[in-house]
């Protein structure tokens, strides 16, 4: 279902509720992490700038359009809001997105590696592999703009040396996709103290890789 689908008043609901699930499932710490949506009428709702996720209500959302100017709300938008914004600008069929600093996700982003996609839900969820976007400074447009062309056709993608974006059609999913990049990090990195780490044989990556990009686009 495209958030598109939800109204308003449900978008900020799940904003909310996925925001702070982020927070109790680990994915950030503090006031870490930012979370983005797409309204039914074309603008966008983002998570405020520094204020903790257990206080936060629908109140402290704010409200912008895609080029960052606040039309509602009492707070100021979160200082990644030009990545959340890029990403939709940038792809129709990306309605939500959300940026975090998962552990294990964030170890590869240091290290400047690819998180191999060697488990088959991960092609069928996120495309491929998630890759690493070459490193611009947090907080500007440059970043937006390198993270953004990366999610063209995978649900994921690493901020070098910072931590994680992903991206769907509405904010639960992008919840159910930061996770799943996560455990998957977890897992490789687990894998590789054991024994060599296996790709799935490449007819079967395609095939499955299909399928993501059916998912977004309604195209093989
Ligand atoms: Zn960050």
């Amino acid at each position: 279902m495209s958030s598109s689908k939800l109204t308003s008043q449900e978008t900020k609901e799940m904003v909310l509720w996925t925001a702070k699930e982020m927070l109790r499932t680990n994915l950030v710490e503090g006031t870490a992490g930012n979370l983005g949506a797409r309204l039914p009428d074309g603008n966008a709702v983002l998570t405020p700038s520094s204020l903790d996720y257990m206080e936060m209500t629908l109140d402290d959302l704010v409200i912008t359009d895609l080029d960052g100017n606040v039309l509602a709300g009492e707070r100021g938008p979160t200082t990644e809001k030009a990545l959340h914004l890029s990403a939709m600008r940038m792809h129709d069929d990306i309605d939500a997105t959300m940026h975090c600093h998962a552990k294990f996700a964030t170890m590869f982003a240091v290290t400047r590696q690819p998180i191999p996609a060697v488990i088959e839900e991960v092609v069928v969820f996120i495309g491929g592999d998630v890759e690493v976007a070459d490193y611009r400074t947090t907080g500007t447009d440059e970043l937006a703009e390198e993270v953004a062309k990366r999610v063209e056709d995978r649900a994921a993608v690493l901020m070098a040396n910072h931590g994680l974006f992903a991206v769907g059609k509405t904010p639960k999913d992008v919840l159910h996709i930061a996770s799943l990049v996560e455990r998957t990090a977890e897992i490789v990195w687990g894998a590789r103290q054991i024994g060599e780490v296996v790709p799935i044989p490449d007819e079967v990556n395609q095939t499955f890789a299909g399928y993501y990009r059916f998912g977004r686009t309604g195209k093989f």
